[in-house]
């Protein structure tokens, strides 16, 4: 086992289902990185911090409405049993700010994350308001819970952590690293049910190779996603945020 000089970067992640981790985080480069010490995950399970023996943590919605609401003094008292260590408390939440390849960049360069998951209609806003927690939304659809959703998170960050990603697997040609998305990939056979690989990508020429990828990108990029195009075309950030 590799073990690395630096501090590892680490996700501590509040939850009331420990047992959805790591999940996806467990496997392939993810987990080989983690077991390698690029990277550490710890899990703490919000019902610990109940006060009654039936280990509640909700309560109904002040006002009415449907469903139920996580406390927040024992959403307090599960935040404030981590070491912060500098690392920012996000909560997820499809009200929170859509997530964006610019800011996982950024949370990958941190120490790591604390991440709060949602579960049933969500969080008291209180302890969201007291805590400063950074709002952060997946995508504009709605999940049982921030579980997945954290994973997501992490997994975006951890790939970017140096020594994960192999030269192979660069991270610099992607979608979203110049504000583009990603040109079409081919590979072996040259042809499949008909259809060829693009001439120009077996020419050997890579100013010609590189000219079409351009190409198809800004194309592609035109035709998906109008405002990453906007904002590109623009040209004041060439990023996705
Ligand atoms: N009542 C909430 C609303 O309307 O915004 C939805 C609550 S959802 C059923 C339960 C939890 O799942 C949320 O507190 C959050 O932690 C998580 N969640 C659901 N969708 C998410 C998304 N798109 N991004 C991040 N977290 C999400």
């Amino acid at each position: 086992m590799t073990k690395n000089p630096q501090k590892p970067w680490a996700a501590t992640v509040l939850t009331l289902f420990p047992e959805a981790f790591p999940g996806a985080l467990g496997a392939s480069i993810i987990g080989g990185s983690e077991k390698s010490g690029i990277w550490q995950l710890e899990t703490v399970d919000i019902r610990d911090f109940s006060v009654n023996r039936h280990r509640t943590v909700d309560s109904p919605p002040a006002g009415g409405g449907p469903g139920m609401v996580i406390k927040p003094d024992i959403a307090a008292k599960a935040i404030d049993s981590v070491a912060q260590q500098s690392r920012p408390l996000i909560y997820l939440t499809p009200r929170g700010k859509p997530l964006t390849q610019t800011r996982v960049r950024a949370l990958s360069k941190g120490p790591g994350l604390i991440v709060f998951c949602g579960r049933f209609e969500g969080l008291d806003q209180r302890v969201i308001d007291a805590r400063q927690m950074e709002e952060i939304s997946i995508g504009d659809y709605v999940l049982a819970g921030g579980e997945v959703a954290a994973q997501v998170l992490i997994e975006a960050c951890v790939r970017l952590l140096p020594g994960v990603l192999g030269d192979a697997e660069s991270a610099t040609e992607e979608s979203f690293e110049d504000g583009l998305l990603e040109y079409p990939l081919y590979t072996k056979p040259r042809e499949f049910e008909g259809r060829a690989i693009p001439e120009v990508l077996l020419s050997g020429d890579h100013g010609k190779i590189a000219k079409w990828r351009r190409e198809e990108q800004i194309k592609m990029t035109k035709a998906r996603r109008a405002d990453l195009w906007a904002a590109f075309d623009k040209g004041d950030d060439h990023e996705c945020d």
